[in-house]
């Protein structure tokens, strides 16, 4: 099982070092995998420091190129890089730039790849399946390169995608990972615990992905972290955003708009209530039901007040509310 594992990884390795040699070597990967990087802002530095790569468009290049440097099709097929169908063999990544996912100890777990247009018919991104070496649920990009910052700094950003990730750092802002499209686990806030209590979330402006973030945030409560949130203007993310302003432009932004997590979403979901009693009934639950979550109870009555004024209603309602529910979880 460990022989196994070791076996992996080292074809995730070879698999690294082949997409990058497409991107930087061949006439392809140049004329469409560099210079759709290079559109988007990337430095070379920067292409070079995360190891971004290029599949070519062909069924099997890199499959067959693995095979005949004597890498077993076992381990190729474990890894997901490569699909067997019957008799026949291709490359699970085709035609798409393509992202490495490294651990905290910096050892090649997985792949994402990006196709190169905006069609918005095929899947934008593809990722490579769950496996022995790579669980989505524990994994951060871009913790390897982060982790030293997030230390340092006391504190971590995190946001959605890839390129939020690489364009922050290239800003100057390295102490940021990404869940990478999942929402947020236990596991992957337990990674980054082990080197802050501080986590702000920068959330893409798209109304859609706000509220289903939402569901995360309990899971960071309940860990005891310190949690704030920040949204972008409506259509940006932190990528789009990272490449129009300065990294002092960015970190005003962000110091400015963060709002501590609990008065975030209180008064996120008394807009939504509006007027409808039903409906902000239910939101007090809810947020009565997060505050529960909080480990700490002198942070608990700091957020029940808070909370007490955001929704306008009494505190003691909140109090006896929160003390239901408290007895009945025990
Ligand atoms: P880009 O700027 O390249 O268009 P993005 O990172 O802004 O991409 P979002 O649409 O904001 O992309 O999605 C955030 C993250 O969710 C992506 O980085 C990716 O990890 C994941 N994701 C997005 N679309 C898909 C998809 N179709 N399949 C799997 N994962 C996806
Ligand atoms: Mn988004
Ligand atoms: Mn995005
Ligand atoms: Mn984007």
């Amino acid at each position: 099982q460990a022989d196994e594992r070791e076996s992996m990884f080292l074809v995730s390795e070879f698999a690294k070092d082949f997409f990058q040699r497409m991107l930087h070597k061949t006439d392809a990967g140049k004329a469409i995998g560099l210079s759709y990087f290079k559109e988007r802002g990337f430095s070379s530095e920067t292409i070079q420091k995360f190891d971004l790569g290029f599949s070519p468009e062909t069924w099997d290049a890199f499959s067959s190129e693995a095979l005949k440097k004597g890498y077993k099709l076992d381990y190729l097929e474990k890894t997901g890089l490569t699909i067997v169908k019957g008799e026949k063999q291709f490359d699970r990544f085709r035609g798409r730039v393509i992202f490495p996912i490294q651990s905290m100890s910096g050892r090649t777990l997985g792949f994402g790849g990006r196709i190169l247009t905006n069609d918005k018919k095929a899947a934008k991104y593809l990722n490579s399946p769950e496996s022995d070496i790579y669980h989505k649920s524990k994994v951060l990009y871009g913790i390897y390169h982060a982790k030293q910052s997030i230390a340092k700094e006391d504190t971590c950003f995190l946001v959605e995608g890839y390129t939020d990730v690489i364009q922050l750092h290239q800003s100057g802002i390295e102490n940021v990972v990404a869940s990478s499209g999942t929402a947020l686990t236990p596991d992957q806030i337990r990674l980054i615990r082990r080197l802050t209590q501080n986590i702000t979330i920068l959330f893409d402006g798209d109304p859609a992905g706000l509220r289903a973030s939402l569901r995360g945030l309990d899971l960071i409560l309940e860990q005891g972290m310190n949690v704030k949130v920040c949204t972008f203007p409506e259509g940006e993310d932190p990528d789009s955003f990272a490449r129009k302003n300065t990294q002092e432009d960015i970190s005003a932004y962000i110091n400015e708009q963060a709002k501590d997590v609990i008065r975030f979403k209180a008064s996120l979901l008394v807009e939504e209530a509006k007027n409808d009693p039903i409906k902000k009934a239910e939101a007090i639950r809810d947020m009565v039901g997060s505050i529960a979550k909080v480990p700490d109870h002198i942070q608990q009555e700091i957020y029940l007040q808070e909370c007490a004024k955001i929704m306008d209603i009494s505190e003691e309602v909140l109090y006896s509310s929160l003390a239901q529910l408290t007895a009945k979880n025990q």
